[in-house]
């Protein structure tokens, strides 16, 4: 198949005068459909047979489908027979989809705001990746129907009454995201995320992403909601750690699976925009740690991945060794911009020598990559800078999430900080004419940094 790039014309989100709605042609001997329409009213075929398609990927697409019926029977079987990978992302005007194929070998769908039924029967899916399509409505369902599922990714509200997972006895990863750290009281997104996690009782893997405030003196440490992680060998941990200490929380995690085997942690935010944080900060109030002694007694491997070099890194590694006895390699990678001094070195070969028979290895990372939590698995483009790591910004995630709603009064807004967050606005939204109607915004976070105050005018 040859490819070809349809390009839209913006239409300018929240303007009065509707686009016209094309319909899409079924395309009888395309492999792989790849549509990323800036929200162009599209209609999908009302009959026909994607009779080749293995690959679709519909992103920024406006659907208008509310109301008239099952949006999934498309993708089923008898319209896609031979579908084996399909993501919907940034999507509107779907309330309920149905998806019944017994060729789907991969699925996403992500922020799809307003979905309020999802069903999904696919004795064949391997992996699913679920993202921010529930936070936005009050009654909703999810169904899956998964028997062979061995990936399930996970950003999404969770509970007993609106979720029903069915197989999922193969399952060998799952990843879990974002949890917040320290938040509200009354923070209900950490009692779903704990309802998640204890839902399972082993995978291999569990990789899950945990995110810190900046200031948490407004907020109380959520972590003792999780009170049941499965058992697996290997535990990814990926921080946004905004400068704090990350002891309290991953070893508390590491104690309710003490026979973990393996521990990855990956700090995301570089060394540069986040100093440590004041000398009182409650992240570094922990239990007396001698009573925490051998509390991970299967850990064999632990590696470290953008190791910032800062106090809070030093302890860290210190206290690693004492509570895993067992504990015999420890692999860090140095940030790319931390200080990779022989003094930074000395100091952790000084940590390991004390505990006879564990090895150390340091690397640095001199790609100038910082490691990404990633959230697709589809191949990126060629042309593909919405998705190249190396721009990708909050930003621009957040303006895409927050135009996808243009008849949204109010909107609560709380800033994240970091060298990747808010970075470089991309050049095209000075010129594009998007029209909110916001009558009331709440901004938490704001640091005074020049890409805030760029991206709040
Ligand atoms: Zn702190």
């Amino acid at each position: 198949m040859s490819r070809r790039r349809l390009m839209a014309p913006h239409r300018g989100l929240g303007l009065a005068s509707p686009s016209p709605t094309f319909e899409l042609p079924c395309f009888a001997t395309a492999a792989k459909l790849w549509l990323r329409l800036e929200f162009l009213n599209l209609e999908l075929p009302r009959s026909g047979v994607f009779a080749r398609l293995t690959e679709m990927f519909l992103e920024h697409v406006d659907f208008n489908h509310r109301g008239r019926g099952d949006f999934g029977h498309t993708f089923s079987t008898p319209r896609c027979p031979l579908l084996r990978r399909l993501r919907i992302a940034m999507c509107t005007g779907i309330d309920t989809m149905g998806i019944y194929s017994d060729s789907l070998h991969h699925f996403e769908l992500e922020f799809v705001p307003g979905l309020m039924e999802l069903t999904l029967m696919a004795p064949g899916l391997r992996t699913l990746e679920l993202l921010s399509c529930f936070y936005y409505i009050q009654e909703w369902n999810c169904s899956i129907h998964a028997p062979d599922l061995e990936s399930l990714r996970w950003g999404d509200r969770f509970n007993i009454g609106s979720v029903l997972f069915v197989g999922f006895a193969r399952l060998q990863q799952l990843a879990a995201f974002t949890i917040p750290v320290f938040g509200r009281p009354d923070n209900t997104i950490i009692q779903e995320f704990a309802l998640l996690l204890g839902r399972f009782s082993a995978v291999y893997r569990l990789d899950l992403l945990l995110s810190y405030e900046r200031d948490l003196d407004k907020y109380e440490y959520l972590m003792e909601y999780i009170t049941k992680l499965p058992n697996m060998n290997t535990m990814s941990l990926w921080l946004y750690a905004r400068g704090h200490s990350v002891g309290t929380s991953v070893f508390y995690l590491l104690s309710l699976c003490p026979s973990v085997k393996r521990l990855q942690l990956t700090l995301l935010d570089g060394t540069v925009a986040n100093s440590p944080c004041h000398s009182n900060c409650e992240c570094d109030e922990h239990p007396d740690w001698n009573e925490w002694e051998a509390i991970v007694h299967g850990l064999e491997e632990a590696e470290i991945r953008s190791f910032r070099g800062t106090e809070h890194d030093f302890n860290f590694v210190a206290l690693l060794f004492l509570v895993s006895p067992a504990l015999k390699k420890m692999t860090i990678t140095l940030d790319c911009m931390a200080d990779a001094s022989e003094e930074s070195c000395q100091k952790l070969r000084e940590i390991v020598a004390v505990h006879p028979g564990a090895c150390l290895e340091i690397h640095q990372n001199t790609s100038g990559v910082f490691y990404e939590f990633r959230q697709s698995n589809f191949t990126k483009t060629p042309d593909d800078h919405y998705y190249d790591s190396r721009n990708l910004d909050d930003k621009q995630y957040m303006m895409d999430y927050i135009t996808i709603l243009p008849h949204a009064e109010k909107l609560f807004l709380r800033l994240s900080s970091g060298p990747h967050a808010y970075g470089a606005c991309p050049d095209d939204w000075k010129t594009k004419h998007i029209s909110l109607d916001f009558q009331e915004v709440e901004v938490h976070g704001i640091e005074g940094v020049k890409h805030e105050v760029v991206f709040l005018r």
